[in-house]
């Protein structure tokens, strides 16, 4: 009882903090670390917009346009999208003073200083970046037995996070598909990628504020308790 009022208080404490600052969070780590599935969680039960370049470069694709395009022949070898096409698509998501997680951006040095400059000039500098760390044999598991829903771009994995019912997604119904970059020859390429044009945004971001690394081979529940202490938000004890 008394643990329950004691927790109960924290969470006052917290949201009255919160209310100040909203959270504005990069979450940072390889193909198939498990933002997607972090993310969704915090844009949910805090109200964040949830900011995945992945998902709208394939939104893009499906409607056909220009970006979209542009983008297809770098995402299906595994490669990053040229900077430019990239910053610009995620300028417009980052208008307004909500709070916000970025969930594959940024993903080179370039879009990490760009996005400073632009987050400086509205005042609103990122107060969180978490970092997910897996293994590179598990990610090539982890991706080749993922199963996404193109409606609701939610994720599942064959083993540790089935859908309830086979090749179904829970929310709508879908039939859910494997991404055509989720195959061996490709995910090798992106892991190549990340370490090489990737790991030197976790550089940049070393001496940040609010920078904690969290063991992304845990349960994704267990992963879920870790965010959000890293986000200062109050957990249950
Ligand atoms: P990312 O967005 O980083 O590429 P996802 O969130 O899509 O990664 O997760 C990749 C795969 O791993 C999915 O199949 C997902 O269900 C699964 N997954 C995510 N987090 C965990 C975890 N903590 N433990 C085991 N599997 C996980
Ligand atoms: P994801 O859904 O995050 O795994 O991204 C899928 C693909 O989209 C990547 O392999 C890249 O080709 C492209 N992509 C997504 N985000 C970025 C980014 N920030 N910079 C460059 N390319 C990106
Ligand atoms: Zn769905």
């Amino acid at each position: 009882m008394k643990r329950l009022f004691l927790w109960l208080c924290l969470c006052l404490v917290g949201l009255v903090a919160w209310a100040g600052e909203p959270p504005r969070v990069i979450l940072i780590g390889p193909p198939g670390a498990g933002k997607g599935t972090q993310a969704r969680y915090l844009s949910e039960k805090y109200h964040l917009s949830h900011i995945s370049t992945g998902d709208i470069l394939r939104e893009n694709r499906k409607q056909g346009t220009e970006l979209g395009q542009k983008a297809a022949a770098y995402m299906d070898s595994g490669k990053l999208v040229p900077d430019d096409l990239i910053v610009s698509m995620v300028a417009e998501k980052l208008e307004g003073d909500g709070g916000f997680v970025l969930d594959g951006f940024p993903r080179s040095e370039a879009q990490a200083v760009l996005l400073d400059t632009m987050l400086a000039k509205a005042g609103h500098p990122i107060n969180s970046v978490i970092l997910l760390e897996v293994k590179d044999n598990d990610l090539v598991e982890r991706l080749s037995l993922r199963r996404s829903c193109p409606t609701c771009q939610r994720t599942y994995h064959l083993k540790s996070n089935p859908p309830k019912k086979e090749g179904l997604c829970d929310v709508d119904g879908t039939a859910l598909i494997q991404r055509p970059d989720d195959k061996e020859d490709v995910i090798r390429n992106r892991l190549r990628v990340y370490h090489e044009q990737t790991e030197p945004v976790l550089r940049h971001y070393a001496t940040a504020p609010g920078v904690v690394k969290i063991d992304g081979q845990l349960g994704i529940e267990e992963v879920q308790r870790r965010v959000d202490e890293a986000l200062g938000a109050p957990v249950a004890p």
